[in-house]
């Protein structure tokens, strides 16, 4: 019997039998099964490109958020590197830059549902008088 967890939500079992989606969350998608568990090595850095441009066709195709619950379990494994998503760390740049303004509004949506920070709308130069 093999246990796991599901993608989307975190929650544990300890049985895939008999189930054909999350008791927790009730997603239908591919649960990750603990017989799959690696161990790689890889930069950081590596792995913030990797994550950013998945979440950004994540957002481009609107396809849930699943590659947040993934980058959210990765980065609790090592919470002294930072965000891994660029909605996190733009969230820190807001954090730090209150007037820092994002023109793409599901950017700027993702970024207040990651870090809780708000970001204004890049507003177009002024024309001169
Ligand atoms: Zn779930």
């Amino acid at each position: 019997m093999i246990g796991g967890f599901c993608t989307e939500c975190d929650a544990r079992v300890a049985s895939f039998e008999g189930l054909d989606c999350c008791p927790a969350c009730g997603t239908h998608s591919l649960p990750c099964p603990d017989d799959h568990q690696v161990t790689v090595s890889i930069n950081w850095q590596e792995l913030q490109v990797l994550v950013i441009w998945a979440e950004n066709w994540q957002r481009q195709c609107r396809l849930g958020r699943t590659v947040y619950a993934i980058a959210r379990r990765l980065q609790a494994q090592r919470p002294d590197r930072g965000p891994l998503t660029l909605a996190g760390q733009l969230g820190e740049l807001a954090a730090q830059y209150p007037d820092a303004q994002v023109n793409d509004p599901e950017l700027r949506q993702d970024i207040a549902e990651q870090t809780g920070q708000e970001l204004g709308l890049v507003r177009p130069p002024k024309e001169a008088p």
